[in-house]
């Protein structure tokens, strides 16, 4: 057996961030720059008006309240030649909206709450005296032209998008995502047939491939759109040429069953026959997902594929995912961590230690206590063939296998629901 930390820079050691291309930035979420960005122009371009009210001179309040003469209205928009040169004098005021920018010879907004319009909006009583700048946006408050506003393996997220957009950045350059394939092999696999409903028969022996469904999403839960290749039976010639087809167009194909010491496991010897020294058959140190075959092929033209059969069991399939496969994608879509950060969380009741030397990842039902620490509920059934425990589990809690202690009563926990922070 070989420890976790070893088996998981075993398999990031041969993933490559793919490809660099450019994208319209507004297109471009969920991917990973290679490439750093600053600002094209100042943010706010121009000083505008915080505020829907009146533009004015700061110094001509000394005494308020007094009275101005309206000389013109700016609305937010694009100025025409004539409305550019709109400029203000002492007792007079523009008449402004939020956004809209401060015409020449102004320093300051009253808004419109401490304001009175004369009747025919020729006039107006500003009723509080103002600071110079006072309501007012200033250009490049936010960010100044050429300032750097993320760097390679920053995510694209919402945020990030408007920023660029913002700063005048219309294209992007990212690691593209690589194109992935879901395989599930088991002769026993039928697919839940889509479209039907009622009541679905299945054969003596038989049982509904759920691994493929589960892996398509977590791989959408990391932003990409990957392939159901649907399922092979345990027949190595049979894996073996569907491999050989997938290798074609697939950068990584994800394959499920078919791992571990059975007579039908043939994913381990595909992997092995067609990755050469390149192909890994692990026994890692955790409970569930013991087994792990992985492995990297090139093409003559260079082009390398990636292999992960996971176990079949589906919980061990859900936890090797999350420590072996999720990783990989991530540094391959060029992330800067690609590894989950964990909250430490109290268990509802002690445990005991595993002391079986492996790491064991429980399935835990999560709750966020009032004074903002999070308590564990290990999920009733643990087996690694029981999906009960992982339909409603927000997390793995990890429980070291090496600990010295009888119980446990904390632990760091792999938060894999993201509802569960809100
Ligand atoms: P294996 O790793 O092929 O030995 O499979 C271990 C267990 O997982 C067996 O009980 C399989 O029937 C089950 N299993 C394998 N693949 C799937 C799948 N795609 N969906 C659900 N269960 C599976
Ligand atoms: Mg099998």
């Amino acid at each position: 057996m070989i420890s976790l930390s070893k088996a998981q820079s075993t398999v990031m050691s041969l993933v490559e961030p793919g490809a660099e291309i450019e994208l319209d930035t507004a297109s471009s979420l969920g991917h990973y720059l290679s490439r750093g960005l600053v600002a094209q122009i100042d943010v706010p371009p121009f000083d505008n008006s915080a505020m829907d009210g009146y533009a004015l001179r700061s110094e001509d309040l000394s005494q308020v309240p007094r009275d101005f003469d309206v000389v013109g209205l700016r609305l937010a928009g694009r100025l025409s030649g004539r409305d550019q040169r709109l400029s203000i004098n002492s007792g007079q005021a523009v008449r402004i909206m939020t956004g809209a920018p401060i015409p020449v010879g102004a320093d300051c907004v009253c808004m419109v709450e401490q304001a009175m319009t004369s009747q025919d909006a020729n006039r107006v009583t500003i009723l509080k005296s103002l600071r110079p700048g006072e309501n007012v946006r200033k250009q490049g408050d936010d960010l100044a032209r050429g300032t750097t506003l993320a760097g390679p393996g920053d995510r694209l997220s919402p945020g990030l998008v408007a920023l660029l957009v913002s700063a005048g950045c219309p294209r992007v350059t990212v690691f593209s995502h690589p194109r992935v394939g879901v395989l599930s092999t088991g002769s026993e696999l039928v697919e839940l047939p889509p479209g039907s409903s009622g009541q679905v028969q299945l054969g003596a022996g038989e049982i509904f491939d759920s691994n493929r469904p589960m892996i398509m999403g977590l791989l959408g839960e990391l932003g990409l759109s990957p392939d159901d290749i649907g399922h092979v039976r345990d027949d190595l010639d049979e894996v073996i040429g569907r491999i050989n087809q997938l290798r074609e167009t697939y950068d990584v194909v994800v394959m499920s069953g078919g791992v571990s010491v059975g007579d039908a496991d043939m994913v381990k010897a595909a992997i092995s026959k067609l990755c050469g020294n390149s192909g890994y058959s692990m026994q890692v140190a955790i409970r569930p997902a013991k087994p792990l075959a992985f492995g990297s092929i090139q093409d003559d033209d260079g082009k390398t594929t990636l292999l992960f059969g996971l176990p079949g069991n589906p919980v061990s399939a859900a936890v090797s995912f999350e420590l072996f496969v999720r990783p990989a994608i991530l540094k391959s879509c060029g992330a800067r961590q690609p590894f989950r950060n964990s909250l430490r969380a109290r268990f509802a009741e002690a445990l005991a230690s595993p002391k079986d030397g492996k790491d064991h990842f429980i399935r835990v039902q999560l709750s966020h206590l009032d004074d903002g620490s999070w308590v564990a509920r290990p999920s009733d059934k643990q087996g690694s063939h029981q999906l009960s425990g992982l339909g409603f589990c927000d997390g793995l809690a990890i429980c070291p296998g090496d600990s010295n202690e009888e119980v446990i009563n904390e632990a760091d926990i792999l938060v894999t629901n993201p509802r569960v922070l809100g």
